[in-house]
């Protein structure tokens, strides 16, 4: 072992041991109660800061499709609704205008670090060149609106209004839709799409409402009190002490400008992200206009392909993603014999996360697994991400100026224990005088003051809090989405998924007609989510034009389909707890309480194979494992 050390740079057993360390100090009993709910005394964490309120009276109406939430999946699902001739909807959204995600999220920074040519969809309908490879939330929010435009979306709109019940009307055939507006909203059909990042989340931090001074969660920022935009110069921050809490994805873009513009900013970590270059770049028009009809879905799936390790020639996409499982399939192909295909499907299991024992034969024959060995692939896989996050550490090492620093910079755990982050400035941040890292050492902070934070005997005074600390994932359906929904003999969707998802493609729910559900549970998870959402709009508006033109108003999942479809979910995500039992705690792996239903997972088969599958479903057109009925209501 030690030979074999030193020829590759590093010791393997110590890594793991560091992992081990890193992850056991990290663990917690709470779980997720660590959580503070924004409710109650906390609810000024969740104002909408961008538009002002408006006063309008109740709606009561009935139409055909009620959408809830207005993000892409809601404008997805509505586009092509107007596509396939359906215009009789509503988009009910909380915001005041459309945008989900990137309507709340507007920090300073705000980007997306996927390609912006596979993470814009429709791109092709509505003929938009975004300006770089990586975009950010006001060119986000811009497209959106373009989007918007061309489906005239807004005269379908009710914003500003929150959801608060569903109920399912036998008699009626309807669903009733309750707002904090006191709407009475009917509607045939109910699409939930209300985002899996949609509620903040605050740490239960003792003495939050103490503190004197300003204080927003990153979802919410207040450029009234900072100054600036989404693209810096936050000039009112130059004399203010700012404190920050949280160092993910959110925060590893927003941080740069904090630490460009606060007189002096402390950053409290728990847990170091992983940051790679990013290397942004300037669309080439010339090349982008010649790009043939069909390109974009070509290079969706060429990407997720890369991630979901379908054999291709070409990376189109070319970054830091897929350069991950290129580097992991070039070591293991070191070790391939004829049938390099096997190794593809193995790595289809890579992402998401099935690779560990059993696992491997969902994607490698027998044969094959005797042949290399099942250790021996393992072996390769965690070496690879071993080599990958020796990078990364190296590059905080090489970019930080003080050691101890940049040491508390490392991230010691596999690379997709965490969201990968991608920035070129965020590292180079901690170099500024005006900077501090206070390395909590996976604790977090004791406690908020009047005056400040108070960490290890010391209190940070600071004129602005800053809560980075992320949204709701592992709370139940009702406390994320903010309401109930009552369906069939009044079972509600809390009591249905009480001991875990159940779900028809992951888009139907027994005991729930007419409801279709938008979002990675058991469906296709990709990290480009707004191709599944594309994918879940096609599927949603082939089901109500075949249902319009057979003349059907009614469609619930059968019990065989269900159950059978929570069982396929079972079996392909069957070994997913071992490598999130193996990671740092965060809402990847339910706070270090990796969920222990099985099924409470997205399609373990990856995300094209699910694409696929629900595709063969359609073109088969049979509408199988659905009841679809004509019913007639009073
Ligand atoms: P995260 O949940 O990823 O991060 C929350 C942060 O708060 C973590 O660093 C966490 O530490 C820290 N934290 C929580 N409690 C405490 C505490 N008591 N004391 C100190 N620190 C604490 O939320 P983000 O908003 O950063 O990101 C959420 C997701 O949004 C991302 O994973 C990504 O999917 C998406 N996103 C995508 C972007 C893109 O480019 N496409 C950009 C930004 C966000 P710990 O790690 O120890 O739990």
């Amino acid at each position: 072992m030690a030979a074999k050390s030193e020829n590759i740079g590093f010791d393997p057993d110590l890594l793991r041991n560091k992992y081990r360390e890193e992850r056991d100090k990290r663990l917690r009993t709470d779980g997720n109660d660590q959580y503070k709910e924004v409710e109650g005394d906390f609810k000024y964490f969740v104002e909408d800061p961008y538009v002002d309120k408006i006063e309008k009276s109740p709606e009561n109406l009935i139409t055909e499709v009620v959408i809830i939430g207005g993000g892409f999946g809601g404008i997805l699902a509505a586009s092509r609704l107007r596509m396939s001739g359906v215009n009789d909807f509503k988009i009910i959204e909380k915001g005041g205008n459309f945008g989900g995600t990137w309507y709340w999220n507007r920090y300073p920074g705000a980007s997306c670090d996927i390609e912006s040519y596979i993470y814009f969809p429709l791109l092709e309908e509505t003929g938009f060149i975004p300006k770089h490879k990586y975009t950010n939330a006001p060119e986000t929010l811009e497209y959106i609106g373009k989007i918007s435009e061309k489906f005239n979306l807004s005269e379908n709109a009710i914003f500003q209004t929150e959801v608060k019940e569903v109920v399912w009307l036998e008699n009626e055939g309807l669903w009733k839709i309750s707002t904090n507006r006191g709407d009475d909203i009917r509607a045939k059909y109910v699409v939930h799409s209300n985002g899996p990042l949609n509620r903040p989340k605050l740490p239960a931090i003792e003495g939050i409402n103490d503190f004197q001074g300003h204080t927003f969660h990153t979802s919410r920022w207040d450029y009234q009190y900072t100054g600036g935009s989404s693209k810096g110069n936050l000039e009112n921050l130059k004399d203010k002490k700012v404190a920050i809490i949280g160092t993910g994805a959110t925060a590893v873009q927003c941080i740069p400008h904090l630490g460009e513009a606060a007189k002096e900013l402390y950053v409290f970590q728990r847990t170091p992200s992983s940051i790679d270059e990013r290397n942004n770049s300037e669309t080439d028009e010339e090349w982008f206009t010649k790009l043939k009809p069909g390109w974009h879905n070509e290079r969706r799936e060429n990407f997720e392909g890369f991630l979901t390790g379908n054999f291709q020639q070409k990376d189109l996409v070319n970054d830091g993603w897929t350069e991950i499982f290129r580097t992991i399939l070039g070591s293991i192909r070191s070790s391939a014999p004829s049938k390099i295909t096997m190794f593809f499907w193995f790595l289809g299991g890579l992402f998401t996360r099935n690779f560990y024992k059993k696992g491997i034969k969902n994607y490698l024959t027998d044969k094959f697994i005797s042949h290399v060995g099942e250790d021996n692939l393992m072996n390769k896989v965690e070496m690879v991400d071993f080599e990958k996050m020796e990078k990364i550490r190296a590059r905080a090492e090489e970019v930080v100026n003080d050691p101890n620093t940049a040491e508390s910079l490392k991230p010691y755990y596999r690379q997709f224990c965490k969201r990968p982050c991608f920035h070129d400035e965020y590292l180079k941040t901690y170099n500024r005088e005006s900077v501090t890292l206070v390395d909590t050492d996976g604790k977090g902070l004791d406690k908020i003051t009047e005056k400040g934070i108070f960490f290890d005997g010391k209190e940070y005074e600071v004129d602005c809090i800053i809560f980075a600390t992320g949204f709701e994932v592992g709370t139940e359906y009702t406390r994320r989405s903010g309401y109930e929904i009552i369906g069939k003999n009044n079972l509600s969707i809390s009591e249905k998924w009480k001991d875990g998802l159940v779900t028809y493609h992951g888009m139907h729910c027994r005991g729930f007609p007419n409801t279709f559900f938008f979002g990675p549970a058991q469906g296709g998870f990709t990290a480009n989510f707004t191709h599944s959402l594309d994918e879940q709009s096609i599927h949603l508006s082939y089901i109500l034009d075949k249902m319009r033109k057979e003349g059907k108003n009614y469609v619930e999942a059968s019990e065989e389909a269900e159950k059978n479809w929570v069982n396929t979910v079972i079996e392909k995500a069957r070994n997913m707890q071992a490598f999130q039992e193996s990671c740092t705690p965060g809402y990847y792996n339910n706070e270090g309480k990796p969920n222990t239903s099985p099924q409470n997972n997205p399609y373990g088969g990856g995300s094209l194979e699910f694409f696929s599958l629900m595709k063969k479903w359609r073109k088969k057109g049979s509408l199988d494992g659905l009841e679809v009925q004509s019913n007639s209501f009073n």
